[in-house]
């Protein structure tokens, strides 16, 4: 028997927010001439895209710096960038990852979270980022709506280790049977709350439409939510049991 929803939880980065052009080719052609090193800008998303299986690999998933910078050190080298400073400009980079400013909020973000919570549903943050989410609420005008935030960076372990959605549900007072973990990531987002006892919703902002995967219902903006939430014997908010235990990001 599924039960009510009451716990909503939402990862941050390409859920809520995605980065402006400090992330992007010319942010990194910034940093890098500030470090000196010669990239291709042209070859920024092959390089990203190259880059990702370092996010993805088998860890103990305790937080560390080290995963981003090596990620950020790899887009770099993707590019084409060698030298001594890779380092000192990966670290600038990641650095800079944490500060709100180089973001945007997704359009639909907003009112759908004020809905939620007029609803009377509970909210709360799990991000796998060094970004203060006290700083987060603020700067997005969000702050009052979030009933609980953990971040890998204090929290110490990564999505998907069960213990940060755990951290995440006592912070809020809501059980993982009663509550959904919503996020963009398949391995990170949905499989970490499956393993958690929690129910996941995939966000799929862009590219061929998803109805579901692997049994997980896909919503394309947050505004989708609400419809999902209210359905008394939700359809596709399958049990822990049925997902796969292998599933990987689409
Ligand atoms: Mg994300």
């Amino acid at each position: 028997m599924t039960a009510p929803v009451r716990g909503i939880f939402f990862d941050v980065d390409f859920t809520l927010i995605y980065p402006g052009p400090t992330f992007q080719a010319e942010g990194y052609s910034s940093f890098c001439a500030k470090h000196r090193i010669d990239i291709d800008r042209s070859r920024f998303s092959a390089a990203v895209a190259g880059a990702s299986a370092i996010l993805d690999e088998e860890q103990d998933h305790v937080y560390t710096a080290d995963i981003f910078v090596r990620y950020t050190r790899r887009v770099i080298e993707g590019m084409g960038g060698r030298g001594e400073t890779l380092d000192a400009c990966a670290r600038e980079i990641y650095d800079e990852w944490a500060a709100c400013g180089h973001f945007f909020l997704y359009e639909d973000v907003a009112p759908a979270l004020r809905e939620l919570a007029a609803r009377g549903f509970t909210l709360g943050l799990i991000s796998n980022s060094h970004r203060c989410l006290v700083s987060f609420q603020q700067h997005f005008e969000l702050t009052g709506l979030i009933a609980s935030a953990v971040s890998s960076a204090e929290h110490g372990y990564m999505k998907p280790h069960p213990s940060i959605f755990e951290a995440a549900l006592a912070q809020a007072g809501v059980s993982a049977r009663e509550s959904l973990m919503v996020g963009d990531s398949m391995a990170h987002d949905i499989e970490g709350a499956r393993r958690a006892g929690m129910r996941g919703v995939l966000v799929h902002r862009s590219g061929p439409p998803l109805p579901e995967v692997h049994g997980v219902p896909v919503v394309t903006n947050l505004g989708e939510l609400l419809k999902i939430v209210q359905e008394p014997q939700p359809l596709g908010l399958l049990s822990p049991e049925a997902l796969s235990p292998g599933a990987d990001q689409p």
